[in-house]
């Protein structure tokens, strides 16, 4: 069966190339009827950041990039709470638990101690690795010889050439240690990656590598390969810095005797100047997305096209659709550009797809946030500025007027072609006018005709009646257009607003 992973390390929050990262891995496994593994890489104690594994599940969840086997979340019952699903876009998380499923565990790298060193003896015994001795101020300076002779830098293998029975007695009186690999420089390193094709790399170039580092922690290097291994990984699917470690890991492989997996490294995504997107050029984090407002299926379905390209004018990819048609095949060689433009689109279209009443849903926490809301007039006020917002988060401010007229100056009432005097005359007729309306007549048509009529029969100019009725409406120089305003304030609601822009002039 195909089981591919997705590693990180807890430093902080999900990366958009690290959601990338595990879509592709989840596409790839779902497509062939395969599993997903979550493993929590969490070695480097340095870098750790204690909130760092629920931030990343958060967001993974979010984008329905769930996981098969590892770490997992897990909803904690809580009876206090109703069973539905919360279906707003922002992110709630009081209730969530982080838990492991599988056979293969623990999934989280800090709890496998034991297994790392019985693997590491396993080497050591077979005279595959040895302890090394070296102080740090040995390595900065054989570091800094290499450079200044302009050698490529890395261990010399001081240690190697020591006795493996005084080695042992050394580092059990406490030495301070760690264990390298003996890295066998001869020949190459040759493998087939499933997007960059045939990959070579002279052995005589990798250094012996750290396997276990001075605290007892494997590195990256070691546990990621006895990991791979042990959880039964078949597909390494992951991004291109980490192509140059192949061979490290190729020799781990051979010196244990296990198949190596079937390997992907993927492009490096790259912001519009085709710099390596960072922090310093705008969000890279999947949190600053969900915080803004963007819809789950819009930032995946532009994750998904970072690389990847079905070669269809599709555009529009369900998850479903993406497990259908991904194809690694497909992702090229060259980085993805990530063009907030395009996700702006995305997430217009999908905002676009969605019924009055699942926009209002999703909106809820910005709405509730901003004290703007009362349904069910919320349904009809954010039909005036559903094609209008790109994210969800403008959407309070975009709606706002409906519940509260804001303040505005009495000139805005004037259009270019009309006069103070001439709004003066017009405003008092047509809330007479609008009295005489039916209330069953109140639908934007139904409206606009009538009104277009008796504006006819009156002998005013369109303008001179429309602009400053839709500033009366709004309070606002740009807004959505006057019958679609009246239609949600309804009748009450439009002739007070229209009175309150008389008593200005
Ligand atoms: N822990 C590594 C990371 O943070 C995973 C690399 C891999 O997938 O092998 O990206």
């Amino acid at each position: 069966m195909i089981k591919t992973r997705f590693a990180p390390s807890p430093t902080g929050y999900l990366h958009v190339g690290g959601l990338r990262t595990a879509l592709y891995s989840y596409l790839f496994a779902k497509k062939h009827g395969g599993k997903f593994l979550l493993r929590i890489e969490d070695t480097d104690r340095e870098r750790y950041v204690a909130d760092g594994v629920a931030n990343i599940l958060k967001s993974l969840y979010w984008a329905s990039v769930v996981p098969d086997e590892g770490v997992i979340l897990s909803e904690a019952k809580d009876p206090s709470r109703s069973d539905k699903r919360d279906s707003s876009a922002k992110p709630q998380n009081d209730n969530l638990r982080i838990t492991q499923k599988g056979e293969n565990g623990p999934y989280t790298q800090s709890e496998r101690l034991d297994i790392y060193k019985e693997y590491a003896q396993k080497l050591l015994d077979a005279g595959h690795a040895y302890y090394c001795f070296c102080s740090s101020e040995r390595l900065e300076k054989l570091r800094a010889d290499q450079q200044a002779k302009k050698m490529p830098t890395g261990y010399d293998g001081l240690c190697a050439k020591l006795d493996p029975t005084e080695s042992k007695q050394k580092a059990e009186a406490g030495e301070k240690h760690v264990m390298r690999l003996k890295m066998d420089k001869h020949g190459e390193t040759v493998f087939n990656d499933l997007i960059r094709g045939e990959v070579r790399f002279k052995n005589e170039l990798v250094d012996d590598q750290v396997l276990i580092k001075s605290d007892g922690f494997p590195t990256y290097h070691f546990a990621v390969v006895v990991d791979d291994h042990l959880m039964g990984i078949t597909h390494i699917i992951r991004g291109e810095e980490w192509i140059s470690s192949v061979p490290k890991h190729a020799q781990l492989y051979k010196y244990f005797g296990w198949e190596i997996p079937e390997m992907a490294h993927l492009p490096l995504l790259l912001n519009p100047d085709k710099s390596k997107l960072s922090k310093r050029q705008g969000d890279v984090a999947v949190e600053d997305y969900m915080k803004k407002g963007y819809l789950p299926e819009a930032l995946v379905n532009f994750v998904a096209f970072l690389g990847w390209n079905p070669g269809t004018e599709k555009e529009m990819y369900t998850m479903e659709e993406l497990v259908k048609d991904f194809d690694l095949a497909k992702v090229g060689k060259t980085g993805g550009v990530f063009n907030i433009e395009k996700l702006d689109w995305y997430n217009k279209q999908y905002i676009k797809n969605l019924s009055n009443a699942e926009l209002v849903e999703k909106a809820m926490p910005w709405l509730e946030e901003a004290g703007v809301g009362g349904r069910p007039i919320l349904e009809k006020a954010v039909s005036l500025e559903r094609e209008r917002i790109t994210i969800l988060s403008e959407l309070p401010e975009a709606i706002k007027f409906v519940f509260e007229l804001p303040d505005y100056k009495a000139d805005t009432l004037v259009w270019k072609k009309s006069s103070n005097e001439e709004v003066k005359n017009i405003l008092p007729k047509l809330i007479e006018f609008f009295d005489t309306v039916d209330e069953n007549d109140w639908d934007k048509q139904v409206l606009e005709e009538k009104t277009k009529i008796w504006i006819a029969e009156k002998g005013f100019s369109v303008g001179s009646v429309l602009w400053p009725m839709r500033v009366a409406l709004s309070g606002q120089e740009n807004s959505p257009g006057p019958f679609e305003i009246a239609e949600v304030l309804a009748k009450k609601q439009t002739i007070t607003r229209l009175q309150i822009a008389l008593e200005k002039l």
